[in-house]
């Protein structure tokens, strides 16, 4: 298992680790299998996501401020209920099958944190199974 650290800078983005998440699991040695990728937060994301247009990143995280608006009237105490909602509606991780040490992205597609209550250290876990 390896521990990774994002560091995020905005309330809300999304943070492309395809990259951080490749050297991870070719350090573990294992060439091929499926490469586990968890975040343990309430109000993160790991999301498989277009990797080209970061205008389509920003379609995406309005979108799900459409579903659950920042200016809601909450019952949660905090003041990040929306945050909560987004996280538990994106998931907290993927899983990405590698070959050879190469991770089985399609061409358009990266890992990506993504962030609703930023800016924050995020912790990412990413775990080989060989
Ligand atoms: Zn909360």
């Amino acid at each position: 298992m390896i521990e990774l650290s994002v560091e995020t800078r905005h309330t809300s983005e999304m943070v492309d680790i395809t990259e951080k998440v490749r050297e991870a699991a070719i350090k573990k040695g294992i060439k091929s299998g499926l490469v586990a990728v968890f975040t343990p937060h309430t109000t993160a994301s790991i999301v498989l996501f277009e990797n080209v247009d970061p205008k389509l990143r920003r379609d995406f995280l309005e979108s799900l401020g459409r579903i659950a608006p920042a200016s809601h009237n909450y019952h949660h105490q905090g003041e990040n209920a929306a945050a909560h909602i987004k996280s538990a509606l994106c998931g907290a991780r993927v899983v990405v099958p590698m070959e050879n040490a190469k991770l089985m992205l399609g061409e358009w597609q990266g890992i990506f944190l993504c962030e609703f209550d930023g800016p924050r250290e995020r912790k990412v876990i990413v775990q080989v199974i060989g």
